[in-house]
């Protein structure tokens, strides 16, 4: 996978639960994982696995497992990335100001382990006007059966 974008983060900024150091993090992730969930790196647009996955299921937290989105609150965005109108619930996300790379967005994290998700921006469909921009490898789908 291609990776850009490639931010820094330093040190914790949510109220986690799941704590672990980022070494620890460094051993339990994968190495694109790590640089997207700690790093805060952007995936290439179309290179994700979910950006056009279309089937029923929730969507999971990569790092710690907690529950994120569910595929009803899923829409084609057109960027390349997996987009959601909304959480499956706000308590499990965490919305952060982030004015880096000379840009004016609003971070999504997990509220369980502090993993970066991606960004949300005001620009998405009813009912929520809202477009929750995630990159695919912080995210692990399970399908409903
Ligand atoms: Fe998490």
């Amino acid at each position: 996978m291609i990776l850009f974008d490639i931010g820094y983060s330093w040190g914790i900024c949510v109220a986690e639960k799941v704590k672990r150091t980022e070494n620890e993090w460094k051993e339990a992730l994968t190495k694109d994982q790590f640089i997207v969930l700690r790093q805060k790196g952007t995936e290439a647009p179309f290179t994700g696995k979910y950006y056009d996955n279309k089937e029923n299921g929730i969507y999971f937290c990569a790092a710690c497992g907690q529950e994120l989105f569910s595929s009803d609150s899923k829409f084609d965005s057109g960027t390349g990335w997996p987009s959601f109108t909304e959480p499956n619930q706000q308590e499990n996300v965490v919305l952060k100001e982030d004015n880096s790379h000379g840009m004016k967005r609003t971070e999504v994290l997990c509220s369980s382990c502090g993993g970066h998700l991606g960004h949300v921006f005001d620009d998405g469909p009813a009912p929520t006007g809202e477009r929750f921009c995630m990159n695919s490898i912080s995210l692990d789908f399970k399908k409903k059966e």
